[in-house]
């Protein structure tokens, strides 16, 4: 048994989970956003509770990044955590084995191990929300770079002189398909004056995409400059790593196949034929549970390396 605790901005979540991936007891609560002090607490006697004998270790996602040797450098959506040694502190509270890593590092690890990744060994993990996270496994493993940079997919350039980036840079690929991004291409197409069903409505992704499905012709541009982004962003990783899966997730990527088509389009143009074969693009299949059931395979590859 391992125990999985994925933190987010917003909530907690920790599982007790079985080696081959079965949740077998799990608690939700509101994160502690007071103090470090306080989040470990609640961390500890989340852990203590689950507890129920025979846990061999703990993995935790944290929205962050984090370095080699396990501290956050920055967590954009929980500050208390930055400058936190987060699996030290709780090895020390708990007395278990203690592992962190970067939440869509541990996401991409579920998906590597039980979701669309069938149990491959190689995989780019891209997930599409607010922002555009990315989460890179080389054999089993989740490699994140000496300061836990590496994957960053949502950050490539794809438009020079582009929209500012939070990241410092601009145009990058979250720019376009993340969620603001959307939202701002379709502005800028409505603002022509050009007759549309999204013209008066919210610009979310959802209701984009929704009307991408419908033939919306405008909204159909905002979905092909979104899947444009993503795929030289995806060109260029698949360049640099050649896995053998590309796996999208994120409340975005439930645009589906209206996504999904494109982006596959745009990522082979840019491609050799040849790696371009090599590497299935999907959309994730773990679901909701993929950062906890992430968490729980960080602790046991950590533990016992990359075991099926
Ligand atoms: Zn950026």
């Amino acid at each position: 048994m391992y125990i999985g605790v994925d933190v987010g901005g917003t909530n907690l979540k920790a599982a007790r989970i079985s080696e081959d991936g079965t949740i077998v007891e799990r608690r939700t609560e509101a994160v502690a956003r007071g103090s470090a002090a306080e989040l470990f607490g609640r961390l500890e006697s989340l852990i203590r509770d689950l507890d129920a004998g025979g846990v061999k270790g703990v993995g935790v996602g944290v929205p962050g990044i984090i370095d080699r040797d396990g501290r956050v450098r920055v967590a954009p959506n929980l500050g208390i955590l930055d400058g936190q040694f987060v699996g030290q502190e709780l090895q020390r509270r708990t007395g278990k084995p203690t592992f962190i890593e970067n939440d869509a590092n541990a996401a991409a690890l579920a998906e590597a191990w039980l979701g669309a990744g069938g149990g491959v060994d190689n995989l780019l993990f891209v997930t599409l929300g607010t922002g555009v996270g990315g989460g890179l496994i080389l054999n089993g493993r989740v490699w994140s770079g000496i300061s836990g940079y590496a994957g960053e997919v949502g950050h490539i350039q794809v438009e020079e002189g582009g929209w500012s980036c939070g990241c410092s840079s601009r145009g990058c690929v979250e720019t376009i398909a993340g969620a603001a991004g959307w939202g701002r291409v379709a502005e800028a197409r409505l603002s022509g004056g050009r007759r549309s069903v999204l013209r008066g409505q919210d610009l979310t992704p959802e209701r984009i995409s929704e009307a991408a499905r419908g033939g919306d012709p405008v909204a159909l541009e905002v979905v092909e400059e979104a899947a444009r982004a993503l795929g030289i962003g995806i060109a260029a990783a698949l360049l640099l790593v050649n896995v053998e899966r590309v796996v999208i997730g994120g409340g975005v990527a439930r645009a589906g196949a209206v996504l999904l088509d494109p982006v596959i389009r745009h990522t082979r143009k840019r491609l050799f034929p040849d790696l371009f074969a090599d590497s299935l693009i999907c959309l994730a299949s773990v679901g909701g549970d993929a950062g906890v059931i992430g968490a729980a395979r960080v602790a046991m590859v950590g533990l016992l390396g990359p075991v099926r």
